[in-house]
This record gives C-alpha cells, structure tokens and sequence, in this order.
C-alpha cells in the first residue's frame, strides 16, 4: 500500500501541492482574519498571490498568438469537420461578442463609493474590426489576437515555438506557494460572511448546485455521449487546470495549465487543443451563463418582480449572450449581467446586492467554464480523428516515397 501512495504522490505531486496550498491558504486567510491586519499589511501579504496572477496573465499573450499562427485552412478545415455545427453560428457567436459589450455605470455600495467603474457602449458596427484588433484601450483583447495570429499564420505559416515549456518551469516552482497567499489573501479582504444575509446564502446555494449539476453531470454526459469515452479520465487529466481556475477566477490566466494538462495527460492534438482552447476561453462560458440566469431571477425576486414565461425565456437567451460577450477575467460576468437586466427591465442598480457572494461564486462558475472549453476540446478532437489519421497516412506515404 505504502509504494502505492509513493508511486500516486510522485505522479500527481503538483497536484497534491496545489490542493494542500488551497487548504492552507483557506486556515491561514481565517486564521490571519482574528488578527486585525493593517490594510498595508494585508497589500504586502497578497504580493505573492498577485505575483502569480501576472504570471499567469504573462503567458497568455505568446501562448494565444502562438497557438493561432497556424494557417487559417486548418481552421477551416477543423470547423467543417463538425457538421452539428451550422458554419454561420461560428460567425454569430464572433459577432455577439464583437458587437456587445456592454459596461457598467458606476455601480455603487451602500456608502455611495464607486464599486465598479465601466462606460456604457453598446458598439456601432464599424467597431467590429476595432474590436477585431487586438490592442485596445482596455488593454489585451484576447479575440482580436486569436484573429490577428491566425491572419499573421495565413502569411508566414506555422510557428515552431511552443511556449508550454515556460508554464512548467512556473507551474512547478511556484505555482503552490503563490497559490497559498492567492486564496489566503482573498479571505482576508472579503467582507463578513455573518453579514451575508439569508436569501443572498440562497441564492450562492442555488448558484453552487446549478454548477455542480451542469459540471459533473451535463457536461460529461454530453462527452461521453459524443466520443464513448470516459469523462472521468478525461476529468482527472484536467484536475491541476480546474484547481488552478478556483483559485484565480479567471480562465484565460488558467489558459496555459489548461492547454498543458490536454497536451501532456489527456494527449489532445496540438493543433486542435491550440485553435479551440483560446477561442473556447473567450467565448465559452457555461458557468456564466448559468450564473448570470440565476442572478437575474434572484433580483427579480428580492423586488417583487413576477416573471412571467416569456421572460425567463428572454433572461436565459440573454445570459448565454452576456456569457459571450464576458471576458475571461475574475468577476467580468458581473459587468455584462447589464445586458440581461435590461432585458427583462429590472434594476442595474441592484448588482451591487449580489457583490458581496460573487468573488466565491466567481470561483466555482470559472471552475465549470474551464471544465466546458475542456471537453469541448476533447470532443472536437474525437470529431476531427478520422482526418488526423489520413493526414498521417499522407504524410508518410509522402515521405516513404521521397
Ligand atoms: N471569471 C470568469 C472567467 O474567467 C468570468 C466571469 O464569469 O466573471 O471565466
């Protein structure tokens, strides 16, 4: 039994590293939370955990232009593959999120201070191709470089660099250690829990459970449906990217050990993981648009707002738009729960009552984003195989006749 654990430990040691300094992060954060720190001081205790994050968020721009730099055909290639999916719901999905991005106002806490400043701007279409650029004012617009590479690729075709190296030196030398003051330094700065009132503790319940059934049941079930295969292993291959997301909230920064994990445990194609990781991080949010729905419903009822089919309806559609259109960033899914408040005329304003819950719902809801890009991935793989496999043939068939 003892070499049994030895042999386990010595495959999955980041693994376990990562789970205990989450572990240790939580006892150390309540802990640290009885002694009163100064603001200065909790600034200096976080630095560690916002070291990983930068990071982290460092990687993603080689990582993205890297990946796309492929030329364009094969993305073709690999959509055409998939002939469940219509070719203009590709191009729709580009133009939601291209076209509506939609920011906050101003919204305020109780005392009247600036929670989160956004401008409001729902984009004329002109915008689009700004959109489609990928140096923005608002820093990196991650969809404009996934098009921006795929464009450079079409011209010089394909980059030999991978950067995946780079994530293991960071992944295994620090990773646990920033992980720690990341979650501890969280506990420190949230607000009191005792203060979280009874229908806000109902509401993060009713959020939780929607993730964990859309999580563990919906999306294996659509996996192992699709590909006959299981989604546990598929799953267990991924456990370092779905921890790594619980503790930055943010799939893009979880990007890289995403694309690790397919490459090195569940050994997806590199050239699909590289097209549909960066895009699915983007576009696919399961978890926000799950979030988003129950939010809306949430506030609804805290006013007194009887919702009526058609808008449930009209609040599940918007959602999955709002998901699209949120970047992969802690907390970007608050911001865009305008558009599905609008639509159904309830309050903007009362955003501001779900804040205190959203940077641990955040958590959970990017946990199942990151679960969602992954499979997908997997399932894509499976769709695309056959011409893999023929690819292959050609090649050596090519080779052994050179
Ligand atoms: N934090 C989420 C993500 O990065 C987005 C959100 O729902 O706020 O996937």
């Amino acid at each position: 039994v003892w070499g049994r654990v030895k042999n386990v430990c010595k495959q999955n040691g980041l693994l376990i590293l990562s789970v205990l300094a989450v572990v240790i992060g939580c006892l150390l954060g309540f802990f640290l939370r009885g002694k009163q720190l100064s603001e200065q001081e909790v600034k200096y205790f976080q630095f560690p955990g916002e070291l990983l994050m930068r990071m982290l968020k460092m990687l993603i721009l080689p990582l993205v232009v890297s990946s796309n730099m492929f030329p364009a055909n094969l993305v073709q290639a690999t959509f055409q593959q998939v002939k469940l999916i219509p070719k203009p719901t590709v191009a729709q999905l580009l133009d939601e999120t291209t076209t509506r991005r939609v920011y906050i106002y101003g919204i305020q806490d109780d005392n009247g201070t600036d929670v989160q400043n956004f401008s409001l701007d729902l984009t004329p279409p002109p915008d689009v191709i700004m959109k489609t650029s990928p140096g923005t004012s608002e820093g990196m617009n991650v969809l404009g470089i996934v098009i921006f590479s795929a464009t450079m690729g079409e011209c010089f075709g394909p980059t030999t660099e991978e950067c995946t190296h780079m994530n293991g030196i960071i992944a295994e030398l620090y990773f646990p250690f920033g992980i720690v003051f990341l979650v501890a330094g969280k506990i420190l700065e949230m607000d009191d829990p005792s203060a979280m009132g009874k229908k806000l503790g109902f509401y993060a319940i009713t959020v939780v459970m929607g993730l964990v059934l859309h999580g563990l049941f919906i999306l294996p079930a659509m996996y192992f449906f699709i590909t006959k295969k299981s989604p546990i292993v598929y799953i267990r291959g991924i456990l370092q990217a779905l921890l790594i997301s619980l503790a930055t909230s943010s799939s893009s920064a979880t990007l890289p050990i995403t694309f690790k994990c397919l490459l090195e445990n569940n050994h997806i194609d590199r050239r699909i993981i590289r097209f549909v990781l960066p895009v699915g991080a983007t576009i696919n949010m399961d978890g926000t648009a799950l979030y988003e729905a129950v939010a809306a419903i949430f506030i609804a009822q805290v006013n007194n707002y009887e919702l009526d089919f058609g808008q449930i309806i009209t609040i599940s559609i918007t959602a999955t738009a709002a998901s699209i259109g949120a970047a992969g960033i802690p907390q970007a899914g608050l911001v865009t729960m305008v558009i599905v408040l609008t639509s159904v005329g309830l309050p903007t304003d009362d955003i501001t009552l779900i804040i205190a819950v959203d940077w641990a719902l955040d958590r959970f809801r990017t946990m199942v984003n990151v679960m969602g890009d992954a499979l997908a991935t997997g399932i894509m793989a499976h769709i695309c195989r056959k011409d893999f496999v023929k690819e292959g043939e050609q090649v050596r068939a090519f080779k052994a006749k050179s």
